[in-house]
Parts: C-alpha cells; structure tokens; sequence
C-alpha cells in the first residue's frame, strides 16, 4: 500500500474528485485505521496510506475515494463487446472509466489506466454523474456500464450514475472481475441489473496467485451468489491463456459450478488472450484450444457457450437449446441477423430462450470514444 504526504490535506480534500468513501468501518484497537470492505482484499488501511487498489485514501481516519467522477474513458459501445449476448441484444451503451484496480494481471489490456496508483498522479476528466446519463441519452444509448478498469473502485461515482440512470429509464450493467464483497452487491442492490463477470485461467488458484496477484479466487464465486439473489442477470466469461490458463479440469469444474448455483443457460464466454503489457511472451490463444475447452463445456451441459475474440467464429451466434436453430447472427460486436419472435421464442419450434430485455436493433458494431 502506497503513502501520501497529507500535509497539503486541506487542498486534497477541495479536488472535485475527492469524496468520503462508502463500505469501510474503523479497526477497533488501532487508532486511525481503517477497514475497507468494498472488496475481498479488505485492506486494512493506516492514515496517510492507501488501498492496493490505489486509488482509496486514510486521511485521518476517514477513506476517501480519490476518484469520483474523474474518468479515463466515455465511449459507446455496443452491449455485445461487454460481452452481454443476451441482455437488450444489439443495443448501445455509454461506458465508463477511472485508473485503479484490485488486481495487478500481467496481461491486462487497459494497464495504462488499471495499474495507474496515487502516487504516479491521477489522471482523467471530472464528470458528473449528470452529465453521463445526459451522454448516454445524447447518444441514444439504452444503458450505461461501468468498465475496462475494475468498477468496484469507483464505487461512489458509480452509485451515484446508477442511481439517476435508473431514474432516467436506464439500464446499469458492470464488467467486474467479481471480488467485490457480498456487503458490496447488498448495497447495490438492485440499482445494477446485469454483470460479466470475467474469470481467467479457469480461475485456478495457482493463476491468480501468479499472475494476477490475487489470492482466493474462489471468493468470486460467492460473490456470483449474491448477485444471483439480488435477481442481476449474469454472463460468465473466462480468458484462456496458453499454456498458463488452459486446463480442461478448470473449465469442467467452472462449467459444474454454473449448472448447479446458475443455470444452464447462463451464457458462458470463453475468451482468447492476445499477449499484452507483461505477458507478450505468451503467443494468442490456439482457436482449436478454444474449441476444445468450448466442447468440454457444452457436454458438461451448459447451453449457450460462446467463443469470443475470434470475429466469424461459428460460437459467436445463438442457437435454440432445443432444436439448434441459428436465432442470432453476429459478427465480431455486430449482431448481423435476429430471428428470434418478439416473445423471444426460437421461430423454428417456439422454444422460449432465456434473454433479458427486448431487441433493440441499433448494434453499432464498434465503440465510438466521446472522451
Ligand atoms: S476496494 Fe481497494 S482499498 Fe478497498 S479493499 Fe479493495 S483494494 Fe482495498
């Protein structure tokens, strides 16, 4: 954890993008520090110093986030690139971002802005949760996610968008690598109402510890089931990285644990790993790699299993679990043909698939930055 000096505390506490944080208590027995319980690091935080996710301070014994409003990042996206392939198909959403993160992946492809800490001098533009949703009504998208850096950090900021999208008639979505704590999703509640949660390497522990610098992984999961009780809709994806996150018993158990806390239909993503920040030794995923993986699934039961990052791949469309008809074409982000009945039944034999939200029919295909 990082040290900053507080002695210009006064001028720290004016910055628009300082506010008194949420999810934290006192430690009892030592004064001045602090318990942050946002996610499962739950650091415990001296004054003057900050969490591992860089961006929340101890300024004489209150946390403060050093980030509200202060993005990295505005674009609109199509919902498809989250990846969420069955919420509000081919609709369009405003996506945000700060630095910081919990988790330190060797091969992050937004390191720029995730690994970015404090001490390096915070960097962005400070917004309003106001004028997000005006962007995202501006720009006739149907949602707004919290993403590319762990969303989790900028919790404040984020419930404050959340809040007035919904007030809107927005849609919340997040793409979380799912350590946020279950006290987190409880105070969330219902304000999000969709998450992707990205495991990597099968979520084997031994991944984690080295090359993510995570310890207990399988804490995701009981994050997952709080975020099936509060009724959010969930997409799984998992980044196979060769030769260190590639193992079949990590996708079977994966594939077990969704049929039985899930539900068969919970879409699952397998993703491929392009070498990036410190993993560029490591050469991109074997699509054959993918297939097997994405095999193994299937046969365990799950019903919709996609290959992602791999654009005109057959695993990138819907088929019907009941007659494997083709209901949704898509190609890369784009959702090219959808055949599904406004009641969201398979046209073929009536079955009745598991998407949220209606189609929207505006798949731009491609994000489009604003800031
Ligand atoms: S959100 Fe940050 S400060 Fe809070 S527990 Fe997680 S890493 Fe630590």
């Amino acid at each position: 954890m990082g040290y900053i000096d507080l002695s210009i505390r006064v001028e720290i506490l004016k910055r628009p993008h300082v506010r008194e944080a949420k999810l934290w208590k006192p430690v009892e027995g030592r004064d001045g520090w602090i318990e942050c319980y946002l996610c499962h690091r739950r650091c415990l935080i001296a004054p003057g110093k900050y969490g591992v996710c860089g961006v929340r301070l101890n300024i004489d014994g209150k946390l403060y986030t050093m980030v509200y409003g202060l993005l990295t990042a505005v674009n609109i996206d199509p919902i498809e690139k989250k990846p969420l392939m069955h919420y509000y198909p081919a609709s369009s959403v405003l996506s945000i971002a700060t630095v910081g993160c919990n988790f330190f992946c060797k091969f992050c492809q937004n390191w720029e802005i995730s690994q970015s800490r404090l001490e390096k001098g915070l960097m962005g533009v400070q917004f309003t949760p106001d004028r997000i949703v005006e962007l995202a009504i501006a720009y006739d998208a149907q949602g707004i996610t919290y993403t590319y850096n762990e969303p989790t950090i900028f919790y404040e900021f984020l419930e404050d968008t959340a809040k007035l999208a919904h007030k809107k008639g927005l849609f919340n979505t997040m793409v979380t690598n799912g350590y946020m704590t279950p006290e987190t999703v409880d105070q969330l509640g219902n304000l999000m109402d969709a998450a992707t949660v990205d495991f990597k390497g099968g979520g084997s522990v031994e991944f984690y510890n080295k090359i993510m610098n995570v310890r207990d992984p399988d804490k995701i999961y009981e994050t997952l089931i709080a975020m099936r009780d509060k009724g959010w809709w969930i997409e799984i994806t998992n980044l196979v990285v060769p030769k260190y996150g590639d193992e079949e018993a990590h996708i079977r158990k994966m594939a077990r644990w969704i049929l039985e806390n899930l539900s068969p239909e919970t879409p699952f993503h397998l993703l491929r790993f392009h070498p990036d920040y410190k993993l560029t030794d490591i050469p991109w995923t074997p699509v054959a790699t993918l297939e097997k993986l994405a095999k193994i699934a299937i046969n365990e039961g799950l019903k919709h299993v996609y290959i992602g990052n791999v654009p005109g791949h057959p695993l990138e469309h819907t088929y019907c679990p009941n007659c494997g008809y083709k209901v949704i074409e898509r190609y890369g982000f784009m959702v090219t043909d959808y055949k599904l009945t406004q009641d969201g039944r398979c046209p073929r034999c009536k079955y009745k698939l598991n998407i949220r939200g209606q189609y929207i029919g505006k798949s731009i295909g491609y994000p489009i930055p604003i800031v």
